[in-house]
């Protein structure tokens, strides 16, 4: 019997996929379960971008695309970063791949030597892949800790502190899974000054930058010095409501060729039809998609209104993604729930209400209390019913 890799062990996983299947089993018993656990928007894709599609197909666009994308989609991607960025990006500079994710691997391949104690600072909580992804390839996690006192970002001085002579890169996600903070200019100015003076990359993973809600969206890349050393990176399955698509678009000019080396190893190209179908979707008719902006934001505000309402849970306003970040300290106490999990754990079992928890995002921070994550991805019906059922569950207690 062969053996197991010991560096596979050192993967983790995005534990929403284990929390979907709970609700999937519970949903096959005929259990009618609110489902705010998972970031998969539920809008369908927008006809304009499936006709698109399907006249690939009729085309007979069925092969594999060059690994670096379409030129098509290469260019309308280029223009998109440089309109809504406020730089100078070229096609050559834009690799396309199967979804935003690969590319955090890709870029930690290309930027850190395996086992030579090369470091990664990310944010914490965070999107899981990124600490899991770190230690799958040798490097070293640095977690960088989101304060509510900071509206639910890191300090500069925590950056600072976190930076050693091994630093290699800093992972910048805003708006941000799962608070929904969103980094300042100012912010952002700092953060660059700081990457500058100590020659770090930065892996802006920019994939909620269309679900911005109160104030435009800033990339870091836009700051004077930084376009060069940032790997900017956004995708279509937020923005278009199209996770399963599988397309995801990069941009850095120096790392272009390397990352397009890994989708060779690895993909060797995403998937023709989707990629046709992304460029209708970026050059086409706005209409759908800025709804769907709106609808977020009026769901979110929903949460925000519905919170207020119900004891032992505070909650910052993100101010963009599709998520909702209650501190909920005081409502575990109430509910003799002894941390976040069990909250959680009982929120479904007792109420059939879905969220995560704060540890599927990484070690809670120190000091920061209980806190769960609840995704706008439902119809304002369902997240005003669920409010009800959470709102009954804590009041149960008093
Ligand atoms: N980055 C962040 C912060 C995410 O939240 C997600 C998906 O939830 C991704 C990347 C992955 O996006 P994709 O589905 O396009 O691979």
């Amino acid at each position: 019997m062969g053996t197991i890799s010991n560096r596979i062990s050192e993967l983790g996983t995005e534990n929403a996929f284990v929390v979907l299947n709970e609700v999937k089993q519970m949903q096959a018993r005929g259990i009618e379960v609110l489902n705010f656990c998972i970031g998969q928007p539920d809008f369908c894709t927008p006809e304009n971008i499936c006709n698109a599609a399907k006249a690939a197909i009729d085309a007979c666009k069925h092969g594999y695309t060059p690994s670096n994308g379409i030129p098509e989609l290469r260019k309308a991607a280029a223009g998109m970063f440089s309109e809504t960025r406020n730089v100078a990006v070229a096609p050559e500079d834009v690799v396309i791949a199967c979804g935003g994710k690969p590319f955090i691997w890709y870029s930690i391949y290309a930027l850190t030597d395996h086992g030579q104690g090369d470091e990664v600072i990310y944010p914490n909580p965070g999107f899981p892949i990124y600490q899991s992804m770190i230690k799958g390839l040798g490097a070293v996690p640095v977690p960088l800790y989101l304060r509510e006192s900071n509206h639910l970002n890191f300090t500069v001085d925590d950056l600072r502190k976190a930076i050693s002579p091994r630093t290699r890169m800093l992972i910048l996600n805003s708006p941000h899974n799962p608070t929904g903070s969103v980094l300042s200019r100012s912010e952002l100015e700092a953060i660059a000054e700081i990457c500058i003076e100590n020659d770090i990359w930065v892996y802006s993973d920019e994939v909620y930058s269309r679900i911005s809600f109160d104030a435009p969206f800033e990339s870091i890349a836009s700051v004077p010095g930084m376009l060069e050393r940032t790997v900017m990176v956004d995708c279509a399955s937020k923005t278009y409501s199209m996770t399963g698509w599988r397309v995801g678009y990069m941009a850095n000019r120096k790392l272009a060729p390397h990352i397009t080396r890994l989708v060779t190893n690895s993909d060797s190209c995403a998937p023709y039809i989707s990629q046709e179908a992304v460029v209708e979707a970026m050059t086409g008719d706005q209409t759908d998609i800025e709804n769907m902006v709106a609808r977020y934001k009026r769901r979110r505000d929903v949460f925000i209104d519905g919170f207020k309402e119900i004891p032992g849970i505070q909650c910052h306003k993100p101010g963009g993604a599709i998520y909702i970040w209650p501190n909920i300290t005081e409502a575990c106490k109430i509910t003799g729930c002894r941390d976040s999990e069990e909250f959680r754990r009982r929120l479904l079992e007792e109420h059939h209400v879905a969220c995560l928890a704060d540890i599927h995002f990484g070690p809670r921070v120190p000091g920061e209390g209980q806190h769960v994550r609840f995704s706008c991805a439902s119809a304002a019906v369902e997240i005003r019913e669920g409010l009800e059922r959470i709102n009954a569950f804590i009041r149960k207690h008093m």
